[in-house]
């Protein structure tokens, strides 16, 4: 296949362009600047996305993968809710500009989504066919879906993605870093769910997503197994040999991030329905094998 990748330099997008090339994909990777440091390698090139708008020197192409938007773990001020949002619709109008100026339209999109789309859930199981909520992040994350729906394309899936877990990825090395430093321990109350996911399994899913005819509409992209705050934050400490002890007040975290603090105070419960009734199988389904790996790989 040929796959535009917006965010391809990013977290997932990175590991993403590496197994589409491994498995022999042709992958061009859109960006707003293209990175100096980049080695060429066969099989992946880069476009800026003013260049991108040049059908002809875009080429035709099977499948896009839309990961672009400004990272959500920066202070919310009005300012920063701002790019959030408008980063994750402009990238998705301009996909459909793309896919639109195609001779013949792209036969999968898959578009990044969240599981924050479901808002705090407490102790409520999610799965697809629940509604949104009603914070900031749910309300970004129903207009970034209702934008993927306008890019043409046969088929469009919206991976609602729970937190990514790898040792690369920020969110993650902030969670472990306590536990690093021996004074980890629950965050506020420690009863919030954490929806979560391997990398590995998500660049799986991505794969599964653009070879599965089947599959569209929004897919929780979460492992079969949410975890507590709690839970989680005992299996980091067994991974790293560290203990789980200290708790963070809520208020704490509330005065340190404001708004923000939400992402780590609240969460959802969500079950990966639609993926695992497609045939998709985790290969990190529980949080101990999946922080197990993380900490093997370190
Ligand atoms: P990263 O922040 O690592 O990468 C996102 C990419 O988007 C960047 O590499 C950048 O590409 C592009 N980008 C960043 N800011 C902007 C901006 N202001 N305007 C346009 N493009 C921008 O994200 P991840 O790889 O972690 O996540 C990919 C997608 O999945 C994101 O949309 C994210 O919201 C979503 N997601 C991720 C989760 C996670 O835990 N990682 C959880 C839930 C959803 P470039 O510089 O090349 O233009």
């Amino acid at each position: 296949m040929r796959i535009a990748i917006t965010g391809g330099t990013g977290f997932i997008g990175q590991a993403l362009v590496q197994a589409l090339v491994a498995r022999g994909d042709e992958v061009i990777v859109l960006t707003r600047a293209i990175p100096q440091a980049t080695k060429q390698q066969d099989h992946v090139s880069y476009l800026t996305w003013e260049e991108a708008a040049d059908p002809v020197r875009l080429g035709t192409l099977d499948a896009i993968v839309n990961l672009a938007g400004e990272t959500i773990s920066r202070r919310w001020t009005t300012e920063g809710k701002q790019q959030i949002l408008h980063s994750r619709l402009q990238a998705a109008s301009n996909v459909a500009a793309i896919a639109a100026a195609q001779p013949v339209r792209p036969h999968v999109v898959v578009n990044a989504s969240g599981i924050s789309v479901y808002g705090s859930t407490d102790e409520r199981i999610v799965d697809e066919s629940s509604p949104p909520g009603q914070d900031f992040l749910s309300d970004v994350v129903v207009q970034w879906e209702a934008a993927a729906d306008r890019i043409p394309a046969d088929r469009i899936v919206k991976l609602r993605t729970g937190v990514v877990l790898d040792a690369a990825g920020k969110a993650f090395s902030l969670m472990a870093l306590p536990y690093k430093l021996f004074v980890g321990g629950k965050v506020g109350s420690g009863k919030q769910w954490l929806s979560w996911i391997h990398r590995e399994d998500m660049v799986r899913l991505i794969l599964f997503s653009l070879d599965h005819e089947q599959l569209s509409g929004p897919i929780n992209a979460c492992a079969p197994q949410p975890v507590t705050n709690d839970e989680f934050g005992r299996a980091l400490g067994k991974a790293y040999h560290r203990p789980h002890w200290l708790p963070v007040p809520a208020f704490a975290f509330r005065i340190l991030f404001g708004e923000m603090s939400s992402l780590l105070l609240e969460g959802q419960r969500a079950l990966p329905k639609q993926a695992t009734q497609a045939g998709f199988v985790f290969r990190y389904p529980a949080i101990h094998e999946a922080l197990a790996a993380i900490a093997q790989k370190q």
